[in-house]
């Protein structure tokens, strides 16, 4: 069982990609992606991480900002294109909440041609989840909810893993106290950390509702996380970034922090 991180930066990012990521559970040609950046270089970024874009079977948007949605109309154009020529055999779904669904619906038929949306809601599922809704992704029971985002209507999701842990993805904004059932008793938890608290000055996260590593890792310490991982990051000190955040990271979290770079990979142990 492992993440891997295809993209790890904030939206306005040009040395890394857009926060997106692969989880991968028993069933190797069963993938689960989360988000899928801002557009085409979701596919290079599967390439390069040796993940062959027709074994994901579910995805998981977890909002209409372009920095995550954009990249889904190239999986579907990809995984719809693999179906017309018989490479892709198994169906798609497709999960998020009603806005972003009907978003991608318009979106495909708009810009896609007829041939890659011929298996638009016949084998490609887009399928709209509500807040606290459970569905079950590779074995896997997946809760999805609401954050009670201020810009734009955005879900996380909680998964009791197989082997008994529990992983919390709060998506791209700070935590919030409607997702404390979610991230109590989490064994991993993936916020975002915009920028070092000791560079708010520069980076001003808080005008763009976003945290900072401290932040993030004070959360983690309030409920007792284990493993902490932060993504959707400035890029600015990207040479640096896995140092820099760690060493602050460790002042105020002393479980077991990542700051990974795009590509790599986290087993869930
Ligand atoms: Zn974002």
């Amino acid at each position: 069982m492992h993440i891997t991180l295809l993209g790890t930066g904030n939206a306005f990012v040009t040395e890394c990609y857009n926060t997106c990521f692969t989880l991968h559970f028993n069933n190797k040609n069963d993938i689960f992606l989360v988000d899928a950046g801002g557009g085409n270089t979701i596919l290079s970024q599967l390439k390069k991480a040796n993940i062959n874009y027709t074994d994901i079977k579910n995805i998981f948007v977890t909002h209409k900002h372009i920095d995550h949605i954009l990249g889904v109309i190239w999986m579907i154009r990809a995984i719809g294109k693999s179906m017309q020529h018989g490479t892709y055999t198994s169906d798609c779904n497709i999960y998020s909440h009603a806005e972003v669904i009907d978003i991608l619906r318009r979106m495909s038929k708009e810009l896609l041609n007829k041939k890659e949306i011929e298996f638009l809601d016949n084998r490609i599922h887009l399928i709209t989840i509500t807040d606290g809704e459970s569905k079950i992704i590779n074995n896997q029971k997946v809760t999805f909810f609401d954050i009670h985002s201020t810009k734009a209507t955005q879900y996380g999701f909680s998964i009791q893993l197989e082997n008994g842990k529990k992983l919390t993805c709060c998506g791209d904004e700070p935590f919030n106290d409607h997702e404390i059932s979610y991230v109590r008793g989490a064994d991993w938890l993936l916020h975002e950390a915009f920028c070092l608290f000791s560079q708010i000055h520069i980076f001003k996260p808080y005008d763009k509702h976003h945290s900072t590593v401290k932040d993030a890792c004070e959360v983690a310490t309030r409920f007792n996380i284990k493993n902490l991982i932060l993504y959707h990051t400035e890029d600015k000190n990207i040479a640096n970034r896995k140092e820099l955040y760690t060493k602050e990271g460790k002042k105020y979290f002393t479980d077991n922090l990542y700051i990974p770079d795009d590509l790599e990979v986290i087993e869930l142990n």
